[in-house]
């Protein structure tokens, strides 16, 4: 037992981070995998992608079909082998299975229907790799933009554009200031000016969307960051000077 606790974070942190790894290389190769989001998440995502600021967020929604395809992947090795991966993640998440659950296919998927302990691991997984890619600024950028390249696509952007030529902006719950200003410790995320200060934690005006509405980025707590006023005058004139409505004059 003592061994067991020894490396229990470690072995909780492979899981983690096997995974965490996966979805940043998906999102990061977001031109490739285009085209097979609507088979790892289903038909009619653009519109799940739009809903305004669902608890299960955008991302939660996104780990949660690619940690299961993983998983799947690896279930499907069983005829010929043991896949490593499956059994170090029950292993460590204290999932009870016997040798016959885990010979063939068919058996596991008998197994894991049945087995409570081994669908909330999942969930856990899912929960934990979220709270890891949460907190890291480059991975939300390129998800957040892959989210609006796709509802772009979809056209069902276009159709829910307000006049300005954007997603309509909507009032962001207390839940999603609170767990931003939370995550960014009450900085501007830019210049790391404090704003716990001088700005109320629940002052709409210093949450920016890190893909802009304009673009179709959603209106998900993954795509909100802390900005103070000077930073975010900033963020606006740059993307006013590289709008595909006013192409920047080529020299
Ligand atoms: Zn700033």
């Amino acid at each position: 037992m003592a061994d067991k606790r020894k490396f229990y974070y470690e072995a909780r942190s492979f899981s983690i981070y096997y995974f965490a790894n996966a979805v940043f290389n998906i999102v990061n190769d977001a031109g490739t995998y285009l085209r097979g989001i609507e088979d790892i998440l289903g038909d009619m995502q653009a519109l799940m992608l739009m809903r305004p600021f669902h608890r299960h967020t955008n991302l939660h929604h996104f780990l949660d079909g690619v940690v299961r395809e993983l998983l799947e992947e690896e279930v499907e090795r069983l005829d010929e082998e043991q896949p490593r991966f499956l059994v170090k993640f029950m292993q460590t998440y204290t999932v009870t299975y016997s040798q016959e659950d885990i010979s063939n296919e068919e058996a596991f998927f008998d197994f894991s229907a049945q087995s409570e302990r081994y669908q909330a691991s999942v969930d856990e997984l899912i929960d934990e790799v979220f709270h890891v890619l949460f907190n890291d600024a480059r991975f939300l950028e390129s998800f957040n933009d892959l989210c609006a390249t796709y509802i772009d696509l979809s056209g069902f952007g276009e159709r829910l554009k307000t006049r300005s030529g954007q997603l309509k902006r909507v009032a962001i719950p207390k839940w999603a200031k609170r767990a931003v200003f939370h995550r960014d410790k009450g900085e501007c995320r830019e210049c790391k000016r404090s704003l716990a200060a001088t700005v109320n934690q629940l002052d709409t005006e210093r949450y920016d969307h890190i893909i802009p509405l304009a673009k179709f980025g959603a209106n998900d707590v993954t795509n909100l960051q802390l900005l103070c006023e000077p930073c975010n005058l900033k963020k606006a004139a740059r993307l006013q000077r590289v709008s595909p409505l006013h192409p920047k004059a080529i020299l």
